[in-house]
């Protein structure tokens, strides 16, 4: 394992760094620490404008190949970049569906129509994509989708129900996966669909979390339409490609993250340092799990990104996921816990919580999307372990 990034990734880490110190100045001053987890409301419009900044200065889609508009950047680069996006306190990225899932997704598996069409706007900021795969009956069980999509011509109708659709009341694209063949076995029977949000056909109810905003919805389709050469992989095709984007949701950017979870450590830290929580031995113990919690996962980001090829991750990065939000739900606990009776009040009326008080409400969230963990141990099970598969 090599403990350490190379003398050209720092190199680049100087050089995101001052990029980010010249950018995040002026108007886009404030939107330092602002629309991460549990604030995605906070100033959508100006991180809109920050998204276009990025790509103007060529910031999104770094892992991309050259051919496609990307500069092709190893992962080691691209973990640098994402950690000192965090470091700055980078705001919420609102593009960072399109360029992390429905981006790979099409360089892997579209046509070179749609990559022509499709890559451009979400290198330069300007389209936000929504993942529309979860249904009322269909998370987990993912191949059990039922929104359906038939032919009419050169267009596909699309009747039916999204759910837990992550920014569908801001994207301008959704990728829908739709059953369009009911009479084949479950998993043959599927497309992958790209489609318009801003159409008739197409309602987006917004549910109200915990944390008080509505980071996700309720989407409906209703004779909502899109044209047959928005179909990524041939029709029937679907699964194969819906798997091929939840393999690229495991990648660079969640190794990144930590440097975020660093920062709340350290918040942390500090209200116990100030209310005297440190002073507790159980606290004291528990801070320093986390701190251990953190440093494990620093060590198998370096040793995940030293065991691949430079291009794709190797097997060690399954426990990834399993391990980062774990950890992260078990830091939300700790957070209001040294927090003590100050984290049950919200210091702004009527519903205005504190950065850690959304991170812990949030933060529940983390062991469910991108796969729960008890889906991320079948996949350990039988991905990494070659453990016999599970009865279906
Ligand atoms: C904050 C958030 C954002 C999300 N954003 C999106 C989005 O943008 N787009 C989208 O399509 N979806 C999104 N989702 C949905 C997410 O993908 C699903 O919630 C997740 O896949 C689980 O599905 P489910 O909610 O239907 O739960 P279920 O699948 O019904 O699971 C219920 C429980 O049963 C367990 N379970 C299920 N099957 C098995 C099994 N085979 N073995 C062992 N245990 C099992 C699960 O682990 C869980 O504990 C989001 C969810 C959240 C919480």
């Amino acid at each position: 394992m090599h403990a350490r990034f190379s003398r050209e990734d720092e190199a680049f880490r100087a050089e995101v760094a001052g990029w980010l110190e010249a950018n995040l100045a002026g108007e886009f001053e404030r939107l330092r620490g602002r629309g991460g987890p549990g604030d995605e409301h906070a100033l959508y419009e100006e991180r809109r404008a920050w998204e276009r900044r990025l790509g103007r200065d060529g910031w999104i889609g770094i892992g991309w190949p050259k051919e496609v508009g990307g500069r092709g950047l190893p992962l080691s680069q691209q973990v640098v970049f994402y950690e000192e996006y965090a470091r700055a306190g980078g705001p919420g990225r609102v593009g960072h569906i399109g360029e992390g899932l429905l981006g790979p997704t099409v360089i892997h598996f579209g046509s070179a129509q749609q990559k022509r069409e499709i890559l451009p706007d979400i290198l330069s900021g300007d389209a936000v994509w929504c993942q529309g795969y979860s249904e009322p009956s269909a998370g987990s069980d993912l191949a059990n989708v039922q929104t359906r999509a038939r032919r009419e011509g050169h267009t596909w109708v699309i009747d039916g129900q999204k759910v837990w659709t992550s920014g569908a009341a801001w994207a301008d694209w959704c990728f829908v996966l739709c059953r369009t063949n009911p009479d084949v076995p479950k998993h043959k029977g599927l497309s992958y669909l790209l489609v318009p949000m801003r159409q008739e056909g197409i309602e987006i109810r917004p549910i109200v979390q915990m944390t008080g905003d509505s980071e996700f919805s309720e989407v409906f389709f209703d004779g909502a339409r899109t044209g047959v050469e928005n179909t990524v992989g041939e029709p029937g095709e679907g699964w194969k490609v819906a798997m091929g984007t939840l393999s690229f949701e495991r990648g660079a950017s969640t190794l990144g993250q930590q440097m975020s979870f660093q920062n709340e450590l350290e918040q942390i830290f500090e209200i116990a340092r100030e209310n005297g929580a440190a002073q507790d031995p159980i606290m004291r113990q528990r801070l320093a799990n986390a701190w251990i919690g953190l440093r494990i996962q620093r060590y198998n980001a370096l040793r995940t990104l030293s065991g691949g090829d430079g291009a794709a991750l190797p097997p060690e990065a399954m426990i990834t996921k399993i391990f980062w939000a774990t950890w992260h739900r078990d830091l939300g606990k700790l957070a209001m816990d040294v927090l003590g009776q100050a984290s049950e009040i919200a210091p702004g009326a009527p519903y205005a919580l504190s950065g850690l008080q959304r991170m812990y409400l949030f933060s529940r969230s983390d062991t469910i999307y991108a796969g729960s963990n008890e889906i991320q141990r079948n996949i350990i099970a039988e991905r990494a372990l070659g453990l016999p598969r599970e009865p279906r």
